[in-house]
């Protein structure tokens, strides 16, 4: 993973308003060094209402952050009440958009083709997607994973260019991991991201997926990041619960020390 910089972005989930997401913003940024940002990227991930503020902070300070949002509508404009555009967030000058994220899969019903509707819409405007794949417990437990999983990215990246493909991350995020507290071992981790990066190679070509960043997400705090980023195949990690405390981010950003 060494050619790969290594990303560390927290999805914020429905937490936070607009002033609340400049403090923690601010206090992120105060708590990271220039050398510590060389080394990792970090991107935090808000609510769509507290995007405006998040831009004016880190483009008006010259932040070292990247900062995008958890989901798009996979329609450019229209009769979409509620929905947000590609276009919208890339007019922010969001780099990431989280796509096909498991709480979207279970509580908004996305399947497979919206998400590769999705995921081609974030194409279409710039944006990089933040594609996530994971199984469930039933799953993990008929050790269907590795299928489960390949299958999931298969169907995301159909019409997907090998040119589109290579500016997106993936984030293997098993949900029985996903804000339970029950992290993947560092093993489990390492087998899905490099199924996933296998996958890769197979459906466009080895420099393509050597060159693709695959996070792990599940559960992962300061006390468990520095194991699994020692994985060949994690190039990083998709942060939900800690990524809303600024100390605890901070410390999992700084992992190589
Ligand atoms: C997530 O929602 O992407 C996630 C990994 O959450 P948590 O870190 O809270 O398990």
């Amino acid at each position: 993973s060494f050619e790969r910089r290594p990303l560390i972005a927290g999805n914020w989930k429905m937490n936070l308003n607009h002033l609340e997401a400049i403090s923690l913003t601010q206090k992120i940024a105060i708590s990271l060094t220039e050398e510590q940002l060389a080394l990792v990227e970090a991107a935090v991930i808000p609510p769509f209402t507290d995007l405006r503020s998040v831009q004016t902070l880190i483009q008006g300070d010259k932040l070292n952050l990247a900062y995008g949002a958890q989901d798009l509508s996979p329609y450019d404009s229209g009769a979409y009440t509620g929905d947000v555009s590609g276009a919208m967030l890339a007019k922010l000058d969001c780099t990431y958009v989280i796509v096909g994220h498991s709480e979207r899969r279970e509580y908004h019903h996305e399947d497979d083709s919206v998400v590769n509707a999705k995921v081609r819409a974030a194409f279409k405007h710039g944006l990089t997607p933040i594609l996530c794949v994971g199984e469930g417990l039933s799953v993990r437990e008929e050790a269907a994973h590795v299928p489960h999983c390949t299958a999931q990215l298969d169907a995301a990246l159909a019409k997907v260019t090998a040119e589109q493909v290579a500016n997106i991350v993936i984030a293997y995020e098993p949900v029985w991991a996903i804000g339970t507290g029950k992290v993947a071992t560092p093993e489990d981790a390492q087998e899905v991201c490099g199924e996933i990066r296998k996958a890769l190679a197979a459906k466009y070509s080895e420099e393509i997926a050597n060159g693709i960043r695959v996070l792990y997400g599940g559960s992962v705090k300061a006390k468990n990041v520095a194991a699994i980023m020692a994985q060949p195949d994690v190039d990083g990690a998709l942060v939900g619960g800690a990524s809303i405390d600024a100390d605890e981010f901070a410390t999992i950003v700084r992992f190589p020390e």
